[in-house]
């Protein structure tokens, strides 16, 4: 007889990442994932290269230079803190300790992919709560109001991404606070930061402030965007000491390798890599915000790495997807999200981006 598992398992589609590949262009220039611009910082190729030769040994399990290194860089505590091989395994981790058959989880309908894929791995049930316009008139937000009503007596876990990927809209800290508030103490707030870095807004907190006020909720964070080291797979969660221990109960003894460890390392202590990019990012977002207006977009305001755009139609948005594609430029369809008419461009480099807008401005090209 042929094994199966458990049936929820059987209800995931396997995750589509960003394409990679166009057959027949040659030189293909992916802006579908969200990488750094800028790829890996030289210190941590270097860092990578030296851990090679050591790669017969063990990880330091515990990550504790790793750690330290976060804490000092962004003034947290690293005993309260966790590291992953990607914050996408620290996402299924927590749906695996929190979740489980017979329980709920809360996520926006336009939030990250993986909450619901890892949630209804670990046996939950997945609600998407529709979003409502932002308030500058231009794309969606979470709804906050409709996120609190939508907690029932199973909710264990609600997921916010802030900025939110794929739509690159921010919540100001007086909506988190809201959300935190309006929940049961006892289910799990997941505030998922990847996107951090970029955020010029003065008053942001990614989300330390609500972590440190209680014993229920998590900050995630990840090294694949600004730093430049999606292929290394290391994110890092910051938590209340028993959210901490429950993790380290759950995760691998040896869950991010000894190369990663070092590359973080080395990304860390590049010295104005951040301000590089950050600075870099701004200038060239809004020259590809503009030159997608001129295209007839509606591009939302983004706060991230990359431009979610609105074309209308989803035969305006093939057209423009193909006339990228047509010079091997990748960006992501968001049909996956139920919005065809959408596509989302990373910020690559100077080159990358001008070529997008050279692509935009000819009709015919
Ligand atoms: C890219 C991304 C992640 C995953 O990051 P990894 O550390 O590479 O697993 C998590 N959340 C959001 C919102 C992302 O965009």
């Amino acid at each position: 007889m042929p094994v199966s598992p458990r049936p929820s398992i059987m209800t995931i589609d396997p995750y589509v990442g960003g394409e990679s590949k166009i057959p027949g262009v040659n030189r293909i220039i992916k802006l579908s994932s969200n990488e750094g611009a800028f790829g890996p910082p030289p210190a941590a190729i270097e860092a990578i290269t030296r851990a090679g030769r050591e790669a017969h040994r063990y990880p330091d399990g515990a990550a504790t230079a790793l750690r330290e290194a976060i804490g000092g860089r962004f003034g947290l505590d690293p005993a309260r803190i966790v590291t992953g091989n990607g914050s996408d395994e620290l996402i299924s981790l927590l749906c695996l300790a929190y979740g489980g058959e017979g329980t709920e989880i809360i996520m926006s309908a336009y939030g990250f992919m993986m909450y619901d894929l890892s949630g209804r791995a670990g046996g939950a049930r997945v609600l998407k709560v529709a979003e409502k316009p932002a308030p500058g008139g231009v794309g969606t937000v979470a709804d906050i109001d409709g996120m609190i009503a939508a907690a029932g007596p199973r909710t264990r876990i609600v997921f916010l991404t802030n900025p939110n990927n794929p739509t690159g809209t921010l919540l100001p800290n007086s909506e988190l606070a809201r959300l935190r508030a309006g929940l049961r103490d006892d289910i799990l707030l997941v505030l998922d930061s990847a996107y951090a870095e970029y955020v010029t807004e003065p008053d942001y907190d990614p989300g330390n402030g609500l972590v440190d006020a209680a014993g229920n909720t998590i900050m995630l964070r990840t090294f694949s965007k600004v730093f430049g080291l999606g292929g290394m797979r290391i994110g890092w969660g910051y938590a209340p000491a028993g959210i901490i221990d429950v993790m380290n109960r759950v995760r691998g003894p040896f869950n991010v390798a000894a190369a990663s460890q070092a590359a973080a390392l080395g990304a860390l202590s590049e010295p104005g890599w951040v301000e590089k990019s950050v600075a870099h990012n701004t200038e060239w977002r809004g020259r590809l915000s503009a030159a997608l207006s001129a295209a007839g977009a509606e591009v939302w305001p983004s706060h991230a790495n990359f431009i979610f755009a609105d074309f209308g139609s989803a035969e305006a948005a093939r057209t423009i997807d193909a006339r990228l594609k047509a010079r091997g430029l990748i960006v992501r369809g968001m049909a996956g999200y139920g919005l065809p008419q959408a596509l989302r461009f990373t910020v690559g480099n100077a080159e990358e981006c001008q070529m997008v807008i050279d692509a935009l401005g000819t009709p015919h090209g």
